[in-house]
């Protein structure tokens, strides 16, 4: 979690307003601006667990401030409770309270989670990378099933990471957020796999699957927000006093600042840093004048020269999967070609992501493709890769599209798993 102190703003500062609401000792407006109120909040809250009270928030308060931030309770076993009494008290299903209770033999005395209902996904922030952490952890706390670790590390040393849902043959990667403003589909693809974890939990269908079944017939990967470090710029959460903030502005262009950037932070376009017809693209770049660092479509000086997409690429190469899909926005496209070498199946499983909303096409990109991740997973593994382009708007498209997003997004994501089955 980033480290955050008076006078910073931003999405990180919204959530550690409400996990301080939420413990009862902050009563302003969430509104993501550490003032002088936050700031007492914090040394309260810092003084009640001991903590140095500096009213900065460091990693031992980030720590401290964790349940809160889990939105999660603890409870006290009585006797003559049941998994389902107890769950219904605090309106979950018995499934969904043993679920986040793995290891519990339910005896009285025993002191175990209950978690709050609802979707714990931020769906009204602009999703930053502590954001997405603190989702992350949330999520795991409700479904401890779901695998975790890290790919690797962004130019600014944030954590990538990769979750896994089930443990079968079929290897299926879904990635979201490679462009900085397109961080809406981080959230977009956490959604999907909290809606797949749940009805496992409760041996719900999940689009005509049997999602507990699910669990034994594939291997989800997903990587929720490979470029961190643009999110991070682009959502407000890195503070405009940093070094990475100012190099980016020094090299902004013509293009809204930082609203209208795609790259990461060195200014490499990531989905133009793929091993996949990789000097095409840089020479035809350099003919249009985009060689050098910017807020878009650079290539980079060579293929994987970025620590984000090298720790893609080592990810895919190890998991193989079968199938593929990039998450970005907008367009309400799904591309699905690469230079010939798709393979046959690839058109059957688009056409029936296509069919599953009746608001996509299968498209080919405007212009040639050169470099991006679905073109190196297609050219190199010859298995069916796709980039869906999610949504209709301008980039950064507003929080207040994200139910729709989802809406849109989880039936295509859902056939393309079905049509791997
Ligand atoms: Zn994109």
């Amino acid at each position: 979690m980033d480290i955050v102190k008076l006078n910073h703003r931003g999405p990180v500062v919204v959530l550690l307003q409400r996990a301080l609401t939420r413990a009862g000792i902050f009563y302003d407006a969430n509104d993501g601006i550490f003032g002088p109120k936050t700031f007492k909040a914090v040394q309260t809250f810092q003084r009640d667990f001991g903590l140095t009270s500096d009213g900065i928030v460091g990693p031992r308060t980030w720590k401290a401030l964790k349940p809160l931030l889990d939105r999660t309770r603890r409870y006290r076993i009585k006797s003559g409770d049941t998994p389902a009494s107890v769950a219904a008290k605090y309106g979950l299903t018995d499934k969904e309270l043993l679920a986040a209770n793995p290891d519990s033999a339910f005896i009285s005395g025993e002191t175990i989670i209950v978690p709050d209902t609802g979707s714990v996904i931020s769906s009204d922030l602009a999703y930053s990378h502590s954001v997405m952490l603190a989702d992350i952890s949330a999520l795991r706390i409700r479904y401890p099933f779901l695998g975790h670790g890290t790919i690797g590390k962004s130019a600014r040393k944030r954590d990538i990471p990769v979750l896994r849902f089930g443990r079968g043959p079929v290897r299926i990667f879904y990635n979201a957020a490679h462009h900085a403003n397109e961080y809406i589909t981080t959230p977009v693809l956490l959604r999907f796999v909290e809606e797949l974890s749940s009805s496992a939990v409760n041996a719900r269908r999940f689009f005509k699957m049997d999602a507990r079944r699910l669990r034994g017939a594939i291997s989800l990967f997903l990587v929720p927000m490979v470029n961190p470090d643009g999110a991070d710029l682009v959502t407000g959460a890195l503070q405009a006093n940093t070094e990475a903030y100012r190099y980016a502005e020094s090299i902004r262009g013509d293009a809204p600042f930082p609203l209208g950037w795609k790259a990461n932070i060195r200014g490499v376009d990531l989905n133009n840093n793929y091993p996949a017809l990789f000097e095409e693209g840089y020479e035809a770049k350099t003919e249009l004048g985009i060689n050098f660092p910017g807020p878009r479509d650079y290539t980079g000086p060579k293929a994987l020269s970025e620590p984000e997409s090298s720790a893609m690429a080592r990810l895919t190469r190890e998991i193989s999967p079968d199938m593929t899909i990039a998450l970005h926005t907008q367009g309400r496209e799904i591309y699905y070609r690469f230079n010939g070498t798709e393979p046959p199946n690839a058109l059957r499983i688009g056409e029936a992501m296509v069919a599953s909303t009746a608001l996509y096409t299968l498209a080919d990109p405007p212009g040639p493709s050169y470099g991006g991740y679905k073109d190196w997973f297609i050219q190199d593994f010859r298995k069916p890769g796709f980039t869906i382009e999610l949504g209709s708007g301008q980039n950064p498209l507003p929080v207040s599209e994200f139910d729709s997003v989802c809406r849109e997004s989880a039936p295509m994501l859902a056939a393309g798993i079905s049509q791997m089955l």
